[in-house]
């Protein structure tokens, strides 16, 4: 286990566009920002979902595509900022539901397509977050 303290830098919000990627307009805003450190809230809808779960047997992702005649409600949609492969990195989870409440959710992927979003970005300014893959998981984890 390690702690890192950091100060609240920059807060951005942003409207995402109807039918953009999701994931790619996170990675994207960090990206033209130089948000290398932060974390993410997003509420809205979607109009089809894709994410992921991690199989922590085979160590893979699999992912579901939820699609849908309706936008679904992003419930909770939630996630950091850090460094991987040296640029901003989004890692977001998303939980959403359909008109009758039932929900889905797990790690955002990209192929999300957004109906309406509402975003709010929070830099956090200090030492480097940077991911690498941790050999335990083999996930790509802040070191
Ligand atoms: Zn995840």
């Amino acid at each position: 286990m390690f702690t890192k303290q950091y100060e609240r830098g920059r807060t951005f919000v942003a409207k995402l566009d109807y039918q953009s990627d999701l994931l790619e307009e996170l990675n994207k805003i960090c990206c033209e920002k130089y948000i290398n450190a932060g974390y993410i809230q997003v509420i809205g809808a979607v109009s089809s979902l894709k994410y992921g779960f991690y199989d922590q047997n085979t160590k893979e992702y699999i992912y579901n595509t939820y699609a849908y005649d309706e936008s679904l409600e992003i419930v909770s949609c939630s996630g950091n900022v850090s460094v991987k492969d040296g640029k901003p990195f989004c890692h977001v989870h998303i939980v959403a539901s359909d008109k009758k409440g039932k929900c889905v959710g797990g790690h955002l992927a990209a192929g999300t397509s957004v109906f309406a979003a509402e975003v709010v970005i929070q830099e956090i300014l200090g030492e480097d977050l940077i991911r690498e893959l941790d050999e335990t998981t083999k996930l790509t984890l802040w070191k």
